[in-house]
């Protein structure tokens, strides 16, 4: 298998003791969708931390594209893109300039063609000049999908991209991932529902107290999941 992003043996232990990922195994293959299911408080964020470098490991290895994420950590985090569930951006800043400055923090040169597309791809060109603050909720979160983008990943994490999010953009955001994976990306989205999973991804994982406890493609994992579904509460 040509695989984008491999996982061996990972372990994560918080500093409270608690430990959130337990000898996880996990190949991403190139080019396909990834859904990451689970519950509250499986993991599912604290394996992307690991994966993109923000959080700190405490065993295995993550290989990015090639790179090992604690050894050779600029390297990797340039492969992958971000979209964390969380709003974290400047509010007085406008699209433009928040989109063009993430791209800067990985020391590419600028490119205004490439910023431009992607605003059109995310419906946000005509707000290109509004300050990041006078956007609705929905145009925010396809601001942090513009800023994730922005350096040309190869990897894209998706951290519950329709979590509180309308129909419309919901439908916008499967579209959007379509059309990524056309182009060549590979991406990781995570999610409570079964039916987002199924209705976004090629192949799904179902993570449980910090255990991936399986890894189907879409259409084997309701037989294979059973009463294991209500068993971990899933929805
Ligand atoms: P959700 O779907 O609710 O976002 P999740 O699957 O993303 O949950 P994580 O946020 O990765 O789960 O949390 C996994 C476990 O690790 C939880 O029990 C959580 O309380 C714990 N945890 C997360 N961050 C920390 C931290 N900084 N310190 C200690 N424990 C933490």
């Amino acid at each position: 298998m040509d695989s984008v992003i491999s996982i061996k043996q990972l372990d994560k232990t918080y500093k409270s003791g608690h430990r959130a990922l337990k000898s996880i195994d996990l190949d991403i293959k190139r080019g396909e969708i990834f859904a990451l299911l689970g519950p509250n408080g499986a993991g599912k964020t604290t394996l992307i931390g690991v994966v993109c470098g923000l959080v700190k490991l405490t065993g295995g290895t993550v290989i990015a594209d090639g790179h090992d994420i604690t050894k050779d950590y600029r390297a990797a985090r340039a492969k992958i893109g971000l979209v964390p569930q969380e709003l974290a951006t400047d509010m007085f800043e406008t699209v433009w300039a928040t989109v063009s400055f993430s791209r800067g923090l990985f020391g590419l040169a600028p490119n205004p063609a490439h910023i431009e597309k992607i605003l059109k791809d995310l419906s946000l060109w005509d707000k290109k000049d509004n300050k990041i603050a006078t956007l609705s909720g929905g145009m925010k979160r396809r601001v942090l999908i513009a800023k994730a983008l922005s350096h040309e990943p190869k990897i894209l994490f998706l951290d519950e991209p329709t979590a509180g999010v309308d129909v419309e953009l919901r439908r916008d955001m499967w579209a959007m991932v379509g059309r990524l994976r056309d182009q060549g990306v590979t991406i990781i989205l995570t999610t409570h529902y079964i039916e987002e999973a199924e209705e976004m991804a090629d192949r799904i994982g179902v993570i449980n107290k910090g255990e991936i406890i399986l890894v189907e493609e879409k259409h084997a994992l309701m037989k294979k999941l059973g009463q294991t579904r209500v068993t971990i509460g899933l929805k």
